[in-house]
């Protein structure tokens, strides 16, 4: 099981992420890290539920206020946005102490969820541009990997990114790593997939009324000969669904279940023999608004491969 633990907020660095890394280094789980490194601009998402009925859907199953806090709902708003890892560098330092992988989760989480396709090369790349500028502020090293703020991406983003050599990202919902092909090139950027749906996604089931059933739900997708990468939030799983979380890993753990970093995933990947897949528009049960997914595995006649130059 590779975790990954998405930080959107100032709310959920602060307050989330210290609770997680003290309940997995407790029970002796690995997990990455992705942080927005901008402004929390969340409050804005809010300006979603007027133009997007799903996601005003999901604000009231999830009680969004009561789940993420009033300032965070607020913030971008009315109230000034904080800025997420800047203003909190020593919360980020201490995951990488304590032995967690730390990548980049985008700059304005808001911008490039709601967007990425109107931002264009020159918006995108300052987007990248600020998030690994203020990584490298905080470590005094570049980052090696990125996670898409709300698994949204594009073939200019995946180009922009393969051009900075990381060791891998994390920006789709898929089956199994691979590599992206875009425009019949084949990118070098390892993607590590998100495979499981996330909690968000499967809290208001009817099927699923309560905490046990969705641990349950949990258990049954892990499939324990693959790779299962799994997304949490900081303001979720971190905060008011922190005790369900923790059932859910020591759960895994009495199956036999190992928790790994997703760097620890790419080192031992080989990536040139690893398929080649499309990456497509999809929508998922339970999300409003479309994401990036692992499409259909592509297949390149001899000779006719060619290899993006890196
Ligand atoms: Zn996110």
């Amino acid at each position: 099981m590779a975790l990954k633990i998405d930080v959107d907020t100032y709310q959920g660095l602060k307050l989330g992420v210290p609770r997680l890394v003290r309940m997995l280094e407790r029970e002796g789980a690995a997990a990455s890290f992705f942080v927005s490194m901008g402004p929390d601009n969340s409050g804005k998402a809010i300006r979603r539920v007027f133009r997007n009925r799903g996601f005003a859907g999901k604000m009231f199953r999830t009680n969004a206020v009561s789940m993420y806090g009033l300032r965070t709902v607020l913030s971008g708003t009315i109230l000034p946005a904080r800025p997420i890892a800047l203003g909190l560098p020593e919360v980020v330092r201490e995951v990488a102490r304590a032995g967690f992988e730390v990548g980049v989760h985008g700059y304005d989480h808001v911008r490039w969820q709601d967007r990425i396709d109107d931002l264009g090369e020159a918006g995108i790349r300052a987007e990248l541009e600020d998030a690994f500028e203020v990584y490298k502020a905080i470590f005094h090293e570049p980052a090696k990997s990125f996670a898409a703020p709300g698994w949204r991406t594009n073939q200019i983003a995946l180009k922009l990114l393969d051009a900075m050599g990381l060791g891998y990202h994390s920006d789709t919902r898929g089956r199994f790593p691979f590599r992206c092909a875009i425009d019949g090139v084949t990118l070098a950027t390892l993607e590590i997939p998100t495979t499981l749906p996330t909690l968000d996604e499967v809290m208001g089931r009817a099927d699923l009324p309560d905490a046990a059933a969705i641990l349950s739900f949990y258990l049954d997708q892990f499939k324990a000969d693959a790779l299962n990468v799994h997304t949490i939030h900081a303001e979720t799983e971190g905060m008011s669904q922190l005790e369900s979380f923790t059932a859910l890993v020591r759960a895994l753990k009495e199956r036999g279940a190992g928790f790994v970093r997703l760097d620890q995933v790419a080192a031992r990947l080989k990536v040139p023999e690893l398929p080649i897949c499309s990456v497509i528009c999809d929508y998922l049960p339970g999300r409003a608004g479309w994401i990036s997914a692992q499409g259909a595995e592509v297949l390149t006649p001899c000779g006719s491969g060619r290899e993006s130059p890196r």
